[in-house]
């Protein structure tokens, strides 16, 4: 067995969880293959990266060459063949069960029969996505938490075929990266996504049905529950269209209408107001 699995990484999207996941792991010494469909995804990746570089160096965790030389590790590209060579995927694309079904059934392809492929999914069926590959055995849900090099957890979530020998691989690796890894049974939404997305539906639907404002929502739950940011300041985070994608997941995988998407959601994402990536959400950004 390698040393290590993280020894060489490939991270497939480049998004909100896709450059954070990058970042984690080139600054803990993993070169890291970061792939995205989309040039203009990857290019913003990468400058999140530098900017978020540039704000631990200020913060005195990292200095400036040690930053250099994390960001001298990320190499970029659109094609799935850079992540032939690596021990550990990653993959952070879109959560569309089919979309996410292509990159595995092709990763499955081309990497080598002993590379663990793990999927970043909020909410679909490692179970689901495993049966795209040869290879259910190597299959895991690594759950990163937004933002990624902040937030301590990873979710690891078991498949159905998922072996002890990949579950303790991608556990010790989750900690020698510096994070807290919690293993959950295979279920829609797991444990973090079933019990948080009907919290920010309920939110939505206060503004919807004229409750309370944005504010008054996310005020009642900051100040009266203890919570860090209000459940419609962390939808703007996590992004209006994956909250939407997960509650589908939920309602059809639990078989319960009760997950159905708010129309406050709704009604945002059709006019493109996807929260913080695209400047305005529940709140304004630009
Ligand atoms: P995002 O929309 O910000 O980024 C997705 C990226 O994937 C885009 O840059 C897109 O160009 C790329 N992509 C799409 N299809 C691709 C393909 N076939 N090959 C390569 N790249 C492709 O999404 P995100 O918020 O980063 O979410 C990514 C995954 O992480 C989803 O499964 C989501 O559920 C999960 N997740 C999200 C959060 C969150 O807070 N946003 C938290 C935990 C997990």
């Amino acid at each position: 067995m390698s040393a290590s699995i993280h020894e060489k990484v490939s991270v497939v999207g480049a998004g909100t969880m896709g450059n954070g996941i990058a970042q984690v792991f080139a600054m803990n010494g993993s070169a890291v293959a970061l792939i995205d469909l989309d040039a203009d995804a990857l290019a913003r990746g990468i400058a999140t990266i530098e900017k978020n570089l540039a704000r631990v160096v200020k913060k005195g965790g990292l200095s400036e060459e040690d930053a250099a030389a994390s960001l001298a590790r990320i190499t970029t590209g659109d094609s799935l063949s850079l992540a032939a060579d690596c021990g550990l995927v990653v993959e952070a694309v879109v959560e569309k069960s089919e979309v996410k079904g292509a990159v595995f059934s092709e990763l499955d392809e081309l990497c080598a029969p002993g590379a663990i492929l793990a999927s970043n999914t909020s909410s679909i069926s490692i179970t689901e996505i495993a049966a795209n590959t040869k290879r259910p055995d190597k299959v895991i849900g690594m759950h990163f938490m937004n933002p990624v090099p902040v937030m301590k957890l990873v979710e690891v979530i078991r498949g159905k075929e998922t072996s002890d020998e990949t579950t303790a691989l991608v556990v010790s690796c989750s900690e020698e990266i510096g994070k807290i890894p919690v293993e959950v049974n295979d279920s829609p939404g797991f444990v973090s996504n079933r019990v948080l997305m009907p919290m920010i539906n309920e939110a939505a639907h206060c503004l919807s049905e004229g409750v309370s404002s944005p504010e008054g929502v996310d005020a009642v739950m900051k100040i009266g529950m203890a919570h860090p940011m209000g459940p419609l300041t962390l939808a703007d985070l996590i992004g209006l269209d994956v909250c939407v994608d997960i509650l589908e997941v939920l309602r059809a995988g639990l078989g319960d209408d009760k997950y159905a998407p708010s129309p406050a959601l709704i009604e945002r994402v059709k006019a493109g107001h996807l929260g913080r990536k695209s400047g305005k959400g529940f709140y304004d950004y630009e």
